[in-house]
């Protein structure tokens, strides 16, 4: 196995005084890995997400350890971070050259207008129509699937080691969900990054990512190569979403699967 980027030991976060949102969650990632984390609706999935990228909200009550080889990782600059939403990570009144740029500072040395270029050639590489006039335009004036594609050149645009997508195509639709699994495929294969990939989907997850962890309640319930865990997984639950392959967002008693 290659260097590891990260290592969390018995990870637990609750909010507020609800129950355990995650439940001591040991789970290791190696640079340049491809992990995906799988599971229905509630297990936990975003928990972790936000709490590797240090996101937590402050009502959060988090036990146990994340540790990083070398130094701790700063949110923008060595993480980047993609939500489901491209609204919750793009501002309204500025432009997407702006955005864009703003997280292209991250890197050492670079000033504005070097920032400027480094988004023109990003809006390039996620492959939006336009580049020079999707620097000047509003989110707003961008469709879902090019917004997306903005949030995942900001998410980059610092040259991050580990890209986190939490459900990052699934307010997509169909077709254009493909593009940007594509894209993101593409893009951190280029760059050398690690990729966390957080879905509910077993079909994408298995496409992209090389391992897979289950979560099922704020459980670890198992994790595996993606081969090794689609042919034979150890869990009746991993079994049950292999079998749903599609609609997982769906409580399973209802669909009426065994
Ligand atoms: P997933 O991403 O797998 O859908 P989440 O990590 O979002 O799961 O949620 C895990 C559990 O924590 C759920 O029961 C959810 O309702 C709860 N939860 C998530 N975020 C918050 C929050 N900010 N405040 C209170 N409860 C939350
Ligand atoms: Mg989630």
């Amino acid at each position: 196995m290659s260097a590891p980027l990260f290592a969390i030991k018995d990870l637990s976060v609750s909010y507020g005084t609800g129950p355990a949102a995650l439940e001591n969650i040991s789970l290791a990632m190696a640079a340049g890995e491809r992990l995906a984390i799988i599971g229905e609706s509630g297990s936990g999935k975003s928990t972790l997400a936000l709490a590797i990228a240090g996101l937590l909200p402050a009502d959060a009550r988090m036990s146990g350890r994340i540790d990083w080889a070398g130094a701790r990782p700063e949110l923008g600059r060595d993480i980047g971070f993609v939500f489901q939403d491209p609204g919750a990570s793009l501002d309204p009144v500025l432009t997407i050259g702006e955005q864009v740029a703003e997280a292209a500072r991250a890197r050492p040395g670079v000033n504005w207008a070097a920032a400027y270029k480094i988004a023109e050639s990003l809006l390039e590489r996620v492959r939006l129509p336009d580049p020079a006039r999707a620097l000047r335009a509003f989110p707003h004036q961008l469709s879902g699937g090019q917004r997306q594609r903005v949030a995942i050149a900001a998410a980059i645009a610092a040259g991050p080691r580990l890209l986190i997508a939490d459900e990052a195509t699934s307010a997509l639709d169909m077709v254009v969900q493909a593009e940007i699994v594509g894209l993101l495929d593409q893009l951190v294969s280029e760059d050398g990054m690690s990729l966390l990939l957080i879905t509910h989907d077993m079909a994408l997850a298995s496409g992209l990512a090389g391992r897979l962890a289950v979560f099922e309640k704020a459980r670890l319930v198992e994790e595996g190569p993606a081969e090794r865990v689609l042919r034979a997984p150890a869990s009746d639950y991993t079994r049950r979403l292999i079998k749903a392959h599609i609609g997982l967002d769906a409580p399973m008693l209802v669909t009426g699967l065994p």
